[in-house]
């Protein structure tokens, strides 16, 4: 929630942090740079998780920044042909185009500030690569994936797409037009995300002028973090100052988080904050698979090599 009443137009939507028995601000547990990471065919992804000192943000299972990566006219790096089961795979496109395909015979393409949902469920293979046309031109690539793990009940759930362009994602600016927020998963006050989620997740980008500060509620039982894609900003309780690549887990130690951005600061201050009821279920993970015991691992190889898990026919 963003201070400023008149922001949302609700008096019910704010909280009043003059107030001293207002919800608690949560302090950090600890704040990491993410790590260049190769992957695919050479895609370099800065990882925020997982990562030596976190295994997995429970329901989160790993966080990657694509790029920002700069073809040249003519150059495709991507994710080739990977399988998935178990889990949800969500892409945000920042700048950019991509086109993914999969074995069950669907395609698409995503561009700038658009979402792909994608709930592998039982098991998928697809590729995720550089539109063709963009490619012709070359450009900037720029993105995140974020792994959301299911619970033992949806593990076996059909894939699902919910490809969302971002005219759709409802976008909330306060009218000090200092803070600007888009809403991918969960709600911002009245605005509520088009997309669906099988547990309680909340996936905001926020963007601060110098100046600007928000509030966000969150049930002190969901896991939380939020990623600096630029700038410099002040989180939490105790206003840590954290720069961009930096991955912030905060402690389950009150219902607000809050963000601001220093009154002096050159540039915006550009942020995701996610967050998500944690599933508390076993996790038994080999690379692209995720169920809840070995024995299923086990199996999903076995199916994966069987071309049970599908094939790209293209
Ligand atoms: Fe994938």
């Amino acid at each position: 929630m963003v201070k400023e009443k008149e922001t949302t137009g609700k008096e019910s939507n704010f909280i009043d942090n003059s107030d001293e028995t207002s919800a608690k601000d949560r302090s950090i547990r600890l704040v990491t740079k993410s790590n260049e990471t190769p992957e695919g065919d050479g895609f370099v992804v800065h990882r925020s998780f997982p990562s030596q000192s976190i295994r997995n943000l429970d329901p989160f299972l790993l966080l990657d920044e694509m790029g920002p990566l700069d073809l040249l006219p003519y150059e495709s790096k991507g994710f080739p042909e990977h399988p998935h089961r178990g889990f949800v795979t969500v892409t945000y496109m920042l700048e950019g185009r991509f086109e993914h395909k999969d074995s069950q015979g669907n395609s698409g393409k995503l561009g700038p500030g658009d979402v792909q949902w994608m709930t592998a469920g039982s098991g998928l293979v697809h590729s995720e690569m550089p539109e063709k046309e963009f490619a012709k031109s070359g450009g900037r690539l720029h993105g995140f994936q974020l792994w959301i793990n299911l619970l033992k009940t949806d593990k076996w759930n059909k894939p699902d797409y919910q490809d969302v362009p971002s005219t759709k994602i409802p976008q909330v600016n306060t009218s000090d037009g200092k803070v600007s927020v888009k809403v991918i998963a969960g709600n911002f006050g009245d605005a509520k995300a088009v997309i669906n989620t099988l547990t309680p997740i909340l996936y905001l980008h926020f963007t601060l002028q110098p100046g600007g500060e928000v509030v966000q509620t969150i049930p002190e039982n969901l896991n939380a973090f939020a990623y600096v894609i630029g700038g410099k900003g002040l989180f939490g309780k105790d206003k840590t100052a954290v720069d961009e690549k930096n991955l912030i887990v905060f402690k389950n130690d009150g219902g607000n988080i809050s963000i601001r951005e220093s009154d002096n600061a050159k540039s915006p201050l550009d942020v995701l904050l996610v967050a998500g009821m944690p599933l508390n279920e076993p996790i038994v993970q080999y690379g692209p698979f995720v169920m809840n015991t070995r024995e299923e691992i086990d199996k999903t190889l076995e199916d994966y090599r069987n071309g049970r898990i599908g094939k790209i026919d293209f």
